[in-house]
């Protein structure tokens, strides 16, 4: 069985940055494309990593625009596509999800829902294609979803926006990817309940004894170096800041 690919479409923090677009990730296995998180530009960058109709189920953490924006965009793709509107693809979300779909696109939801069949998010495990997908609330102003993904015996977890929660430990306990937020540097001034630091996901990491931490939504503002820095006080097992286009996975060489 091949065994799962994940790529980084999009990994900057809150916006889209020099380098990459804001949060999107594309996994494979089996043939079976599942995207979690379409953040603003990831529809661009994700159709030199996808087929643009080569998408079988989007999941998103939350509705923030840096999470969910460019799922209008495909909504236009796949309703205006040149030989008639797509069929509709599974879209997990928060509740909420055609409302505010349909707000960007200034769309009725009905019209949304005919192009996405949008199921509600809750916290439980489900599978998803060839994926068995496990989700918990995190510690964000609003819904949101952290994901533990697992496929043939490798599994990801994927804070989405949080705060500090032990329910990211859970879900990536012995996890051998934790693809982190870090979206703070060491501070006295950080909001509480909104962002980790990547001190924070350090010790998130080590006390889901997950086996490799990966920083993502990482602010274009910050220096990475020194967020890796920070990290790696509290974490000691591979260390590494995700780039659009990183390819992470069993088989991939990191
Ligand atoms: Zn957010």
């Amino acid at each position: 069985m091949a065994p799962m690919q994940l790529t980084v479409i999009g990994c900057s923090g809150s916006f889209p940055g020099p380098d990459s677009p804001a949060s999107c990730y594309l996994l494979e296995a089996e043939g079976f494309r599942l995207v979690i998180d379409m953040g603003n530009g990831s529809l661009g960058v994700l159709q030199r990593h996808a087929e643009l109709f080569g998408v079988d189920a989007v999941c998103l953490s939350h509705l923030h625009a840096d999470h969910c924006i460019d799922l209008s965009s495909y909504w236009v793709a796949r309703q205006y596509a040149p030989d008639g509107p797509r069929p509709p693809i599974p879209v997990y979300g928060p509740r909420g999800t055609a409302e505010r779909i349909a707000g960007f696109s200034g769309e009725d939801p009905t019209n949304i829902r005919a192009r996405f069949d949008v199921r509600d998010l809750t916290p439980q495990t489900r599978e998803i294609g060839p994926f068995r997908v496990t989700t918990e609330h995190m510690n964000h102003p609003l819904e949101t979803f952290g994901f533990r993904v697992e496929h043939a015996g490798w599994t990801v977890a994927y804070s989405a926006d949080t705060g500090q929660t032990d329910a990211l430990v859970r879900l990536a306990e012995d996890a051998d990817l934790l693809l982190s937020e870090a979206s703070f540097q060491d501070a006295e001034n950080n909001p509480p309940n909104l962002h980790l630091t990547a001190r924070q996901a350090g010790e998130h990491a080590t006390r889901a004894g997950a086996a490799r931490l990966v920083l993502t939504h990482l602010v274009p503002w910050y220096d990475r170096e020194r967020s890796l820095a920070q990290a790696a006080e509290t974490w000691c097992g591979p260390l590494s800041a995700a780039t659009s286009g990183l390819v992470l996975g069993p088989g991939a060489a990191i």
